[in-house]
């Protein structure tokens, strides 16, 4: 059977344009993945260089397909965005961190904040700071112990609507960080009016530091930038010790990237937790 779905497919995708072809293919098996158990998160640490410690993690999201095997996020959350399926994955993945968090906090393993994805369709939608408030309530967990990555898209209208959101959940305890910080469209002007806490450092301007000076000249600003507006930052894709020497020279700088640990499903992180808190 598995060699005819493979027929069918190359039959298929020489009628139609394989994008097309994909979307109605992935769509179709997002909308069972949910029921069907195919959904799990795995947890990547984030650390602060000074001292190396772990101040928390973000959780991302992952697909295993009966057949397709492991779908990467950067092929399906864009299907789960445009089909409008985003909104009930995300709220899945915002209640099982939750969850998953409180049961580590009653474990005295939980270190710092989970942090979780939100998309834009998700986080517009009027009901979102009452699933917020749902999964926090239904898990236990405190608010103090989640973070939400939001990207700059989400601010290219600034409205009032979204500043009262962002307030909201950040009067609940709840730390927003900007995703991808460098690479939206949206002018700078919106940082000194929205109620952030972070900047990550989209991890293409890591690459090549620190010998690429555009690169360092890019992290340096938006480093100093962060520290003058009194916002955290971390820098995400670190793969080697040459970035981490780099960026150690900043106070308080954040990291999260393969030369700590890749993404670890439960129990790997658990472990990572218990090892961390040894030291
Ligand atoms: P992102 O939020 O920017 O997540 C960082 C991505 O970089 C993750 O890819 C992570 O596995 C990868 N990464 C971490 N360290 C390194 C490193 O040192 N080097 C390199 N090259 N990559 C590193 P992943 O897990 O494939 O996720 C891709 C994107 O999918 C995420 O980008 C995010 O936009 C989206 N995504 C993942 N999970 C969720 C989710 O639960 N909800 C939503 N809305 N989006 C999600
Ligand atoms: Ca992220
Ligand atoms: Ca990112
Ligand atoms: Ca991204």
């Amino acid at each position: 059977a598995k060699e005819e779905g493979r027929n069918t497919f190359l039959f298929y995708s020489s009628e139609l344009t394989s994008q097309a072809f994909e979307y109605v293919l992935l769509k179709s098996a997002l909308k069972k993945a949910l029921d069907k158990e195919e959904l799990f998160l795995v947890y990547q640490p984030q650390i602060l260089l000074e001292d190396e410690s772990l101040i928390g993690m973000e959780t991302l999201l992952r697909w295993k397909h009966s057949e397709l095997g492991m779908v990467s996020p950067a092929r399906f959350i864009p299907i789960a965005e445009q089909s409008g399926l985003i909104r009930q994955i995300g709220q899945w993945v915002l209640e099982k961190a939750c969850a998953q968090g409180q049961l580590w906090l009653e474990q005295g393993l939980l270190v710092g904040r989970i942090a979780v994805n939100v998309s834009g369709p998700q986080f517009h939608a009027d009901s979102f700071v009452e699933e917020v408030r749902l999964a926090l309530h239904s898990s236990g967990l405190p608010a103090a112990h989640l973070e939400l990555e939001v990207t700059e898209s989400f601010f290219v209208q600034q409205t009032d609507t979204i500043i009262a959101k962002l307030e909201t959940l950040r009067k609940m305890g709840i730390k927003f960080s900007v995703d991808d910080f460098g690479t939206g469209y949206s002018s700078l002007s919106y940082l000194k009016k929205l109620p952030i806490d972070k900047l990550k450092i989209d991890q293409s301007f890591l690459h090549g530091i620190p010998e690429d000076r555009d690169n360092v000249a890019i992290t340096e600003s938006i480093i100093a930038l962060g520290q003058a507006l009194n916002l955290s930052v971390i820098a995400e894709g670190v793969e080697t010790h040459e970035q981490a020497s780099f960026l150690k020279q900043y106070a308080k700088l954040e990291a999260q990237g393969y030369l700590f640990s890749k993404p670890l499903e439960v129990a790997d992180i658990e472990q990572f937790m218990r090892q961390a808190s040894d030291r």
